[in-house]
């Protein structure tokens, strides 16, 4: 049998998803097929009443600007789902749906595929949109000196904080963390974001970007003067792909090479 997956979010011309997920099938012997579908806001519920009605039709990664929409589907929530309050894998399964996010697994996966340690380190997160709060769970399961959080909107970034208790705090910008994790969509217009302009960061710092492609260049060229320790998101998006596809067969593929055959 041939799998029906996909991709649904706005836009969703720009994803590496099809091709990553065509190589983990091709890996593991399974025949799928992959598209990517554009549908916005409001049209999510009716678009998986339509895919999910063909027999075939498996699975879907949600992305951009779906994550939390997805919650409103009468699907089944993952403990992580209900935590962060977001999904990006949709599962069908003896005719119910069920909601997963491996986006916080996927971030850590490349973290220890990079030899990044988290245990003791003082993390600030940039950001307080759906990813921020993806990670957090999976990061704090690490033991971090502390996290906290700087954003555009300090508003935003204390509801987020209030949303996970104690484990975070709000950046005061007076001392250096060890890790950055660059959470926010900042750079899409190719500019560098006032506030990054009040962060203090010591030459050992490391950051990682969860943005990757050319348009976020400007972010990571700027983080170049201060540290020399700079990653992007590709790694995570083949992790967190890989987490989906494994929800979805019961079998992880392997995510070694994959940046490089398939970017
Ligand atoms: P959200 O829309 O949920 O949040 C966006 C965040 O970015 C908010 O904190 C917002 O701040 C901030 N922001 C937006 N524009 C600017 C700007 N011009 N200057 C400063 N801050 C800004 O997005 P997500 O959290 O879901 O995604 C964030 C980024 O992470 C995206 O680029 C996405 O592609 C990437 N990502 C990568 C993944 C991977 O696998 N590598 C997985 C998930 C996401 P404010 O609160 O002030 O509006």
């Amino acid at each position: 049998m041939e799998y029906k997956l996909g991709v649904v979010g706005c836009p969703i011309e720009h994803s590496l998803s099809p091709e990553i997920h065509n190589n983990f099938a091709q890996q593991l012997n399974i025949k799928i097929s992959y598209e990517k579908y554009l549908v916005n806001n409001g049209e999510l519920s009716s678009f998986c009443n339509q895919f999910f009605d063909n027999p075939n039709a498996l699975g879907l990664n949600v992305t951009l600007p779906l994550k939390k929409e997805a919650l409103e589907l009468d699907a089944k929530k993952s403990n992580i789902v209900n935590k962060i309050h977001s999904a990006n894998t949709i599962k069908k399964s003896n005719k119910s749906l069920y909601l997963h996010s491996t986006d916080g697994q996927g971030l850590v996966n490349d973290l220890n595929e990079k030899g990044i340690s988290i245990k003791d380190k003082k993390i600030l997160i940039l950001g307080a949109g759906g990813s921020a709060a993806s990670i957090i769970p999976a990061i704090c399961g690490f033991n971090p000196s502390y996290i906290e959080i700087a954003n555009r909107s300090e508003e935003n970034a204390k509801k987020l904080i209030g949303q996970f208790g104690e484990s975070v705090s709000l950046h005061e910008y007076k001392l250096s963390p060890d890790v950055i994790i660059n959470c926010s969509s900042a750079g899409h217009d190719s500019s560098v974001p006032e506030f990054f302009y009040n962060l203090k960061i010591s030459k050992d710092c490391i950051l990682y970007d969860l943005s990757y492609g050319s348009p976020h260049k400007a972010t990571r060229n700027w983080f170049k003067k201060y540290s020399q320790y700079i990653y992007s998101g590709e790694g995570m998006l083949v992790e967190q792909a890989a987490l989906s596809f494994e929800y979805w067969f019961g079998k992880k593929p392997t995510t070694k090479n994959i940046i490089k055959e398939i970017l």
